[in-house]
This record gives structure tokens, C-alpha cells and sequence, in this order.
């Protein structure tokens, strides 16, 4: 990296300027300033949503051939979940943020993906991933639930068949902002998915 001139005087007076507020001499007005440039405010709900936006952990589930390319995703140096701080994968429900329904859901095993649900603890997401978790894809028959938010509540949907790491991951960072943007998790009623949580 180069190193300007201008940026090492700017280093200079900067330190010189917190030697001086150390002793004291530095006016109100300087002082003010100097202190209104540094200042960051927030609320403890933005700090918070932005602590959680950047440390959604996935839960280890595959449904069906999209976790194929959901691991690719999640278990890649190549992709590098880590930038949106998404890759620990928690093997218990009961550790992760996010539920990635990666396949087809068999009209068996929503019963099993709704309990997993419930024992995550919230605030939780969930992503449907393929056509199939969205509308049971190719898969339209009776073995197999038409679309997962029958169930359960979905926060993003991403198409494709399956979709491609790159759309996954585009996901995952639309998931960040509605998490940022602070959604209302009323909706969620709906589904009578709030205070479900099971306790160990
Ligand atoms: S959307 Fe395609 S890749 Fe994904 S589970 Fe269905 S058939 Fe398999």
C-alpha cells in the first residue's frame, strides 16, 4: 500500500492533537469537534441485528440433490461462506439461526422439518432452496409437500434447479439485509411458529 505524504501528516497532527487533549490544552469548541467526528451512535436492537445478520449459522441438513450444491456452498474454500460469516455449520438445531431446506420435503419428513424448526431457538430463518422445497419442483405428486411454507415459515426463496452456489449465496445476503432491515416477525403468527421452542 502507498503511503501518501499527505496521510502521514494527517497521522502526525492526529496525534499530536491527542497528546494535547491528554494535557488539557485543547479548546471547548476543538474538543467538541473532535469528539463529534468519533462519535458513533446506535441502538442496542441495530447492534444487535447487526450481530446477527453477520453470524447466521446453518443448521447441517440436506434434503435432497440441492444439498449437493448447498455443500458446495457451505463447505467450500472456494465460495467462502465465511465473507457473510454463514460457513459454522451446528450439527444441533438448537445452536443454528438458519434452516436451508435444500430438496424436495416428503409429506413424512415435514413433520420431522417442522420439529427441527421448533427446536432452533429464535430468532431463526429459514431459506427454501430449489423448486422443489418451494413448490415441489418436478416432484409434483402425492409423496411430496407443494411448497414447504405450507409447514412453515419461509424468509427467502431462491429458484433454480438446483440453484446455482452463486444464488445460494445471494440468498443468504438478501437474509442478511431483511435481518438488518429489522423485519416484522409478526407474520410468523400464522404459522404459530413463535414460542415454540422447545426447551432441553
Ligand atoms: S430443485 Fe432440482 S436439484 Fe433441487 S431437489 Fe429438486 S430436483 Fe433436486
Amino acid at each position: 500500500m502507498e503511503v501518501t505524504r499527505q496521510k502521514v501528516d494527517n497521522l502526525r497532527i492526529q496525534q499530536m492533537t491527542a497528546q494535547r487533549m491528554l494535557k488539557g490544552d485543547v479548546p471547548d469548541e476543538d474538543l467538541e469537534q473532535y469528539v463529534q467526528e468519533r462519535l458513533l451512535f446506535t441502538t442496542l436492537e441495530k447492534a444487535q441485528n447487526w450481530a446477527r445478520a453477520n453470524a447466521v449459522w446453518p443448521a447441517t441438513f440436506g434434503l435432497a440433490c440441492c444439498a449437493i450444491e448447498m455443500i458446495s456452498v457451505i463447505g467450500s474454500p472456494r465460495n467462502d461462506l465465511s465473507r457473510f460469516g454463514a460457513e459454522v455449520s451446528r450439527a444441533s438445531p438448537r445452536q443454528a439461526d438458519m434452516l436451508i431446506l435444500s430438496g424436495r420435503v416428503s409429506i413424512k419428513m415435514a413433520p420431522v422439518i417442522r420439529r427441527l424448526y421448533d427446536q432452533m431457538l429464535e430468532p431463526k430463518w429459514v431459506i427454501s432452496m430449489g423448486a422443489c422445497a418451494s413448490s415441489a419442483g418436478m416432484f409434483n405428486n402425492y409423496a411430496l409437500v407443494a411448497g414447504a411454507d405450507r409447514f412453515l415459515p419461509i424468509d427467502i426463496y431462491i429458484p433454480g434447479c438446483p440453484p446455482r452456489p452463486e444464488a445460494l449465496m445471494y440468498g443468504i445476503i438478501k437474509l442478511q439485509k431483511k435481518i438488518l432491515d429489522h423485519p416484522d416477525l409478526g407474520w410468523r403468527e400464522r404459522y404459530k411458529a413463535q414460542g415454540t421452542e422447545e426447551r432441553a
